[in-house]
């Protein structure tokens, strides 16, 4: 028994569910178990060759040491031209700063915009961090439910914030649904937000993986005065494969930014120097990489939502970025496993049937705000992808 005495902040706080999944799919197979890992948000590629190279050289050359606080010059400029690429606006470098993981960007992002006890609005499902950022920053989660194809209205939005609404968070490709939100909803959104003086967190670390011809738009982008109001947020993680190496940006009016990186020299002293080299030579000579495993992730994406519409009860809108597919299982809700007598009352509760019993690992959608859907994650092989999804369709035969 220990004495110490957790703060309200921390001991109200949940752990991440999708590590916590990934965790024991990690566990399962230490001891041997076979299971068809569809968990994670992380891509089964490696990062550009270039980038591990520049790894290399930084530590031969002793560069492993702390950097600028706010990143080295001229990977905050990379950053920039980043940004510039994703959103179709002029960064320059003073506008970027480099985090410890686009996570961690985040966090210090509401930290360094919410009073205790302001709103932070943001669409649901989503990512399952964020509730829980909200808290940590002292403010008050705002879910806003989205439709049926996993966009939220603008009148929800409104209906939803009071006078103390101050953030409203946006991914865009979005985890854990595949929702790209079109330019028209943008502007909408958009001009709410001007009217009402509430500042975007513009989340975009999926922007460069979309498919079926949809295209990203920056929610930042669409109205002149949007980014005087705005955080943009990119990273290394998703479309580079560089999960490990914990790179993530914030772009924003420059005193904001200027501010955020004195919190991080605070908090984080700089981000890693290895991995800020790395990112570096990724950024300037990687692009190749990317467009390779963007086109992996597409054909996965088609095999999975092909197989998931031909799954009777199964509701699931086609994903148009990200690496998820995010179907909803409203119609087996009370019904029960023939081969283990086990009611499936729920999402997780599919989830757990489904690994206990198919050794197919992937996530409830309470995780995610959405309790009778599941996310399945395409990072991985269409092998892999095949198998699961044929035991997911037997399985779901055997609910009556
Ligand atoms: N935003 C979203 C929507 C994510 O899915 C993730 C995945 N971890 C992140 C931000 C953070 O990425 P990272 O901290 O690895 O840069
Ligand atoms: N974002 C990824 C996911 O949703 C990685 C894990 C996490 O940070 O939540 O699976």
């Amino acid at each position: 028994m220990t004495s110490l005495q957790l703060s309200a902040r921390v001991a109200a706080l949940q752990p991440s569910a999708t590590l916590a999944m990934v965790a024991r799919v990690k566990e399962l197979q230490a001891d041997g178990v076979e299971v068809l890992d569809l968990t994670a948000g992380e891509p089964d590629f490696g990062p550009p060759a270039c980038a591990e190279a520049a790894a290399k050289e930084a530590i031969d050359a002793n560069l492993g040491r702390y950097t600028a606080a706010a990143g080295l010059a001229d990977l905050r400029e990379a950053a920039a031209d980043l940004a510039t690429e994703t959103t179709g606006l002029e960064w320059s470098s003073s506008q970027l700063l480099v985090t410890t993981g686009a996570k961690l960007g985040i966090c210090q992002a509401l930290m360094a915009l919410v009073e205790e006890g302001d709103e932070v609005l943001f669409p649901v499902p989503c990512w399952t961090s964020y509730p829980e950022m909200v808290q940590l920053a002292g403010g008050v989660p705002v879910p806003v439910q989205c439709g049926e194809n996993h966009l939220p209205k603008v009148d929800d939005l409104a209906a939803a914030a009071s006078s103390r609404a101050k953030v409203l968070l946006i991914n865009t490709p979005c985890n854990p649904t595949g929702a790209v939100y079109p330019r028209e909803l943008l502007e909408e959104i958009g001009a709410w937000a001007l009217e009402k003086r509430v500042a975007l967190i513009s989340d975009e670390i999926y922007a460069a993986m979309t498919y079926g011809g949809a295209k990203h738009v920056s929610p930042i982008a669409v109205l002149p005065e949007l980014r005087e109001q705005a955080v943009w947020v990119g990273g290394m993680s998703k479309a580079f494969a560089m999960t490990g190496w914990r790179m993530g940006f914030l772009g924003g009016p420059a005193p904001i930014i200027s501010k955020i990186g004195a919190l991080q020299s605070q908090l984080a002293s700089s981000p890693p120097a290895i991995s800020q080299h790395a990112s570096i030579a990724a950024l300037r000579g990687g692009a190749e990489d990317c467009l390779r495993m963007r086109e992996a992730f597409e054909k996965r994406c088609v095999l999975v939502s092909d197989a998931l519409s031909e799954m009777p009860g199964v509701e699931c809108p086609r994903p148009q970025g990200a690496f998820y597919a995010f179907p909803g299982f409203g119609s087996f809700l009370g019904k029960t496993d023939s081969e283990t007598g086990r009611p499936i009352h729920s999402g997780d509760d599919l989830a757990e049937l489904l690994l206990e019993a198919d050794r197919i690992a992937l996530i409830g959608g309470s995780a995610f705000g959405k309790p009778d859907a599941v996310r399945i994650s395409f990072a991985t092989s269409e092998d892999v992808l095949k198998k699961a999804l044929g035991r997911l369709a037997a399985r779901l035969q055997k609910l009556s």
